[in-house]
């Protein structure tokens, strides 16, 4: 992508330039949101910066994978002095995506960095690479770019949010570069062994009942290009299972032999029942899903994308066959 040379040099320029920083990431954060945002916090630390991080306090407890990564220099709410700080925003494609007030004031100095391709360039100023497999490696450039030391702490982060965007080095993004920064993390003292397991295994047992649920539901659609799974609000109630425990149960639908577009709908709960999170994944490049989940209101990658809507499931499987036929026809 031209520009992102000239992207990179302002937002060095910019990260060297001021002293005050309150780092975010999208709502309900997923393990490259997670591990950009502590990399790029280390980074700066270590450079002598004042970063903060800010999380909604809704997202505590994190995830059961990501329950090492709670950092005491994540805040709840606004800082006192958050006037005099830049504020940057890591995998992050939409403003709203990170929906609190403070975060999206008129006048505020934004630094965007992230990887998807329809992010809508609300930054200040924008570092957006959608050949980047994870923001972590964007922000893996930047630690070189400003000089800082990779740390144990820095790569483990970067390693989390690399391994859980490729699919552990298996989705289309996984690129050379990849593997390289995967390398040199290694060498920076990451046991790949701990994080691969601290992630992917020691699975609270809720999760495996709500993915049995989930298997249960498959249908097959137009020929067997769509296939679709199914979560209701009872079965994350009956099951015990929270709404994170989800992860990952997409991918074997994506898994099933003549898949073009995989879908897992789940059924928000709380403050969002009513409400449905949808996810696409697109099996090859004959299907853009980031173009689905953008009629509803969402987005992401042309392989990995979501959104969160008020369609039933109906409607919602009407909507998303016809685009996926349009697609493969076109
Ligand atoms: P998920 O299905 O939640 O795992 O998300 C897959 C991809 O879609 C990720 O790259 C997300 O950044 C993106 N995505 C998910 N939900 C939304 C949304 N509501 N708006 C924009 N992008 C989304
Ligand atoms: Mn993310
Ligand atoms: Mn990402």
């Amino acid at each position: 992508m031209s520009g992102v040379g000239t992207e990179l040099d302002q937002v060095v320029e910019e990260l060297r330039g001021a002293d005050k920083f309150l780092l975010t990431t999208h709502e309900n954060p997923d393990g490259d949101a997670l591990g950009s945002l502590l990399g790029m916090h280390g980074v700066l630390t270590q450079i002598g910066k004042d970063a903060l991080m800010y999380l909604s306090p809704d997202e505590f407890p994190l995830p059961h994978e990501y329950r090492d990564m709670e950092n005491r220099d994540i805040v709840g709410a606004p800082p006192a002095d958050m006037d005099e700080r830049v504020a940057v925003f890591l995998d992050c494609g939409n403003i709203d995506r990170m929906p609190v007030d403070f975060l999206q004031r008129e006048g505020i100095h934004i630094l965007n960095i992230d990887h998807h391709h329809d992010n809508t360039r609300f930054g200040t100023a924008n570092l957006v690479d959608p050949r980047a497999s994870c923001t972590a490696e964007i922000v893996w450039r930047l630690a070189k770019e400003l000089g800082a030391e990779l740390t144990t702490e820095i790569a483990r982060a970067l390693y989390v949010g690399l391994i859980t965007d490729t699919g552990r080095f298996m989705y289309e993004n996984t690129t050379a570069e990849a593997h390289m920064m995967a390398a040199e993390l290694i060498e920076a003292g990451v046991q790949p062994h701990v994080l691969y397991s601290r992630i992917y295994e020691s699975l609270p047992l809720e999760r495996i009942t709500l993915l049995s649920r989930a298997l249960s539901t498959i249908r097959r659609f137009d020929d067997s290009t769509v296939t679709m799974l199914h979560l209701t609000a009872e079965d994350f109630e009956q099951t015990g299972a929270v709404e994170n425990d989800s992860e990952g149960i997409i991918d074997h639908a994506r898994a099933v032999e003549g898949t073009a577009v995989a879908v897992l709908v789940r059924e928000l709960t709380g403050e969002r029942a009513g409400k449905r999170k949808v996810s696409l994944r697109a099996t090859d490049g004959r299907v853009d899903v980031s173009e689905i989940a953008r009629g509803f209101g969402g987005g992401g990658h042309r392989q990995a994308a979501g959104a969160t809507t008020e369609l039933d499931i109906d409607a919602l499987t009407e909507a998303i066959r016809e685009r996926v036929r349009i697609q493969l026809a076109a």
